[in-house]
């Protein structure tokens, strides 16, 4: 199981940047979790558009989700159809991306579950703005769980609770307990509580330096602690052996 990163920052990419998004991959899964402005372009740099199985967006706020926009052009001149997994948001209008007919459009519930490979994926609604849905993706022997956006709520303590690798919101670098983001101390409070082997903070402020995020989350946090790097490639089950 390998975690590409393609887009860290929010809620804008900075000067050559991309905002949320990453690539799952394992022997029979190439998964995209989340698909904000910036993706596509470093996507293709390590995989063929062609070749995902999937998309899975944690939440529609447009940092998340900006390049499906121009995807979906990407796979109608290619004569492919991709499934798109999306919480739905009653406030907005999905029309725009029943554009074709390239995305097979799936609702996320905390029911869902799917089967790919040898992996299996579930789902747990966090707290923002937007609804944010956490995917917890597992070999069984290894488990990896992405955030999405979201402040701080029992439910994240509950669904990371044996989780080995966690990547995780953390987008306010200075103690901050909002109802949007998590900051870093508490991103390390939750990994620290759920027994987590290695935290990697993301949705960084593209006006800091991530440098900033590490040397405090370090303060923070008891097991390896990374921050997330455009292009790195983690691999899970080693991150999990630490
Ligand atoms: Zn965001
Ligand atoms: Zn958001």
């Amino acid at each position: 199981m390998k975690l590409t990163v393609l887009g860290n920052t929010g809620p804008y990419p900075g000067p050559g940047g991309a905002s949320s998004g990453y690539l799952f991959a394992a022997a029979d899964a190439r998964i995209a979790l989340d698909f904000g402005s910036g993706v596509l372009a470093n996507l293709q740099k390590s995989l063929d558009f062609t070749d995902l199985d999937m998309i899975i967006c944690s939440h529609l706020h447009s940092d998340h989700i900006a390049d499906l926009f121009v995807l979906r052009y990407a796979l109608q001149e290619q004569g492919r159809q991709l499934p798109l997994y999306v919480p739905f948001a009653p406030s907005l209008d999905l029309a725009s991306l029943y554009y074709k007919e390239v995305f097979q459009i799936k609702k996320i519930t905390e029911k869902l579950e799917l089967t790919r490979g040898n992996l299996q994926l579930t789902f747990k609604r966090l707290k923002h703005p937007f609804p944010d849905f956490g995917t917890k993706i597992t070999d069984g022997a290894t488990t990896f769980l992405y955030t999405g956006d979201t402040c701080y709520t029992p439910a994240l303590d509950e669904f990371a609770t044996g989780v080995d690798v966690l990547l995780c919101d953390a987008a306010f670098l200075e103690d901050n307990a909002s109802d949007k983001h998590l900051c870093v101390k508490e991103a390390c409070e939750i990994a620290n509580k759920a027994g987590v082997k290695t935290l990697i903070l993301t949705h960084l402020s593209p006006a800091e330096d991530p440098k900033k995020y590490l040397e405090k989350g370090k303060r923070h946090f008891k097991g390896n602690l990374l921050v997330t790097e455009i292009g790195k490639t983690y691999d899970i089950k080693a991150l999990a052996d630490l």
